[in-house]
């Protein structure tokens, strides 16, 4: 009865703030209402009555004395939307994740914009960007000047300097040397780069330099039973590195049996299946955050109920998981990308591919696609529709139809 009593509040609890609107977010004097309990551990003290809006909790970040909310807004399509903002920071998602390229300089733009409008919220936030496309320490320096100017800031409090790192000889001396200027100069606190190919030899090589104060890496629950990441993973933790994770989710709509099964479990349990994703993630407590990108209320709400409650995923949830991760393999990029740039010399561009490839078909955000597909040098580009594909994909451990992929990618982004 216990138990029953526990799945039917959880369900409430996640279900109910997941369609809530704007209206009742915004508005909200309470969370939890009297005899809707959001403290499943029947072991816990139930809280005083609530008259705040709960707030996301905080972890500490790496081995700085700053917190973050556990949940970051991924701003990755966030453009005139200040309701987005403002529904994060009801929850205390302060923690904001923008890059100088994502939604054409627009979301960056937004956040500015909302900064000019409501300057004590400056003080509040903890804001991550990137410089996407640098190519030079130069780039980076002219980037970082746009980001503060149009985010109407005098700091970023983490830079990730080199937005997608793929192999370590991109941190050079020299980029050492700007970082540390930079936060001589108080235009960064922390600094580091993000990363979703070869995560796991980044994330370890990474380990042992001094200089690097946070990573933002791809990381969720198709991660999660990969030895080699758990070791990089741990040796950052140890090395005092803040891990952010993104690309936690990719919500699920139901095209096979598979993703059928995977919906219809958690939703017997009283989750959506990005909520448990979410969580995997979050249960990690070497990960300082999780970034999603969200651009509703409507997500922020469902994202929101996920972190605040503290259930925690039962065993068979997580082999659910891990059955639907090892079932659906081929459809999931797993950013290895030393493995099929050897098999095709001519591209080592192809895990860029698959990624640009992600943002159009996953994501629905065609600009992000077309500008992540131009990234890739010209002369690799119009190479790509006359390579064979053939070895990398027998060596993909994904299994993926990598040749059927980048014609569908030429076909939608060149
Ligand atoms: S295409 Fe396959 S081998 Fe290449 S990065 Fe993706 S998962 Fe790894």
């Amino acid at each position: 009865m216990k138990n029953e009593r526990n799945t039917v509040d959880r369900r409430y609890f996640l279900k109910s703030i997941g369609v809530a609107g704007i209206s009742s977010v915004i508005g909200a004097k309470s969370f939890a209402e009297p005899n809707e309990p959001n403290t499943p551990d029947q072991n816990q003290p139930a809280p005083a009555a609530q008259t705040e809006t709960p707030q996301i909790p905080k972890r500490k970040f790496g081995r700085s004395e700053e917190e973050v909310s556990a949940l970051s807004l991924g701003a990755i399509q966030l453009v005139d939307t200040p309701v987005i903002l403002m529904s994060s920071l009801k929850w205390g998602v302060t923690y904001w994740d923008t890059a100088y390229g994502y939604t054409g300089g627009n979301s960056e733009i937004c956040i500015g914009k909302f900064l000019a409008e409501n300057p004590d919220v400056r003080k509040k936030i903890f804001i991550a960007t990137k410089a996407s496309g640098a190519r030079s320490v130069k780039d980076v320096e002219e980037r970082l000047q746009t980001s503060l100017k149009r985010m109407n800031t005098d700091y970023i409090d983490v830079y990730y300097g080199v937005h997608v790192l793929n192999d370590i000889d991109q941190l050079t001396d020299e980029l050492k040397a700007w970082s540390q200027d930079a936060k001589k100069r108080g235009l960064i606190k922390y600094f580091g780069f993000s990363t979703h190919k070869n995560m796991q030899k980044c994330l370890w090589d990474a380990s042992k330099l001094d200089w690097i104060d946070a990573i933002l890496t791809t990381y969720n629950f198709r991660l999660t039973k990969d030895p080699t990441m758990q070791k990089a993973i741990d040796a950052c933790n140890k090395a005092g590195i803040a891990l952010t994770a993104m690309k936690t989710q990719k919500s699920v709509t139901v095209e096979t049996d598979n993703d059928k099964k995977l919906i219809e479990h958690f939703s017997e349990k009283g989750f959506t299946e990005g909520q448990a994703k979410i969580k995997v993630v979050l249960e990690d407590e070497r990960i300082a955050a999780a970034t999603v990108g969200m651009n509703s209320v409507a997500i922020i709400n469902e994202n929101v109920a996920a972190v605040l409650d503290k259930t925690k995923l039962a065993r068979d949830d997580r082999m659910v998981l891990e059955q639907y991760a090892a079932l659906t393999c081929s459809g999931y990029c797993a950013g290895c990308a030393e493995i099929c740039d050897q098999a095709v010399p001519q591209a080592p561009y192809i895990s860029d591919v698959m990624r640009s490839l992600m943002y159009h078909n996953s994501y629905g955000d065609k600009q992000l696609a077309k500008a992540a597909f131009a990234e890739i040098p010209a002369d690799v580009r119009n190479k790509l529709a006359g390579l064979d594909y053939s070895a990398a994909e027998a060596r993909c451990p994904q299994r993926m139809p990598i040749a059927r992929l980048v014609k569908q990618a030429l076909e939608k982004l060149a």
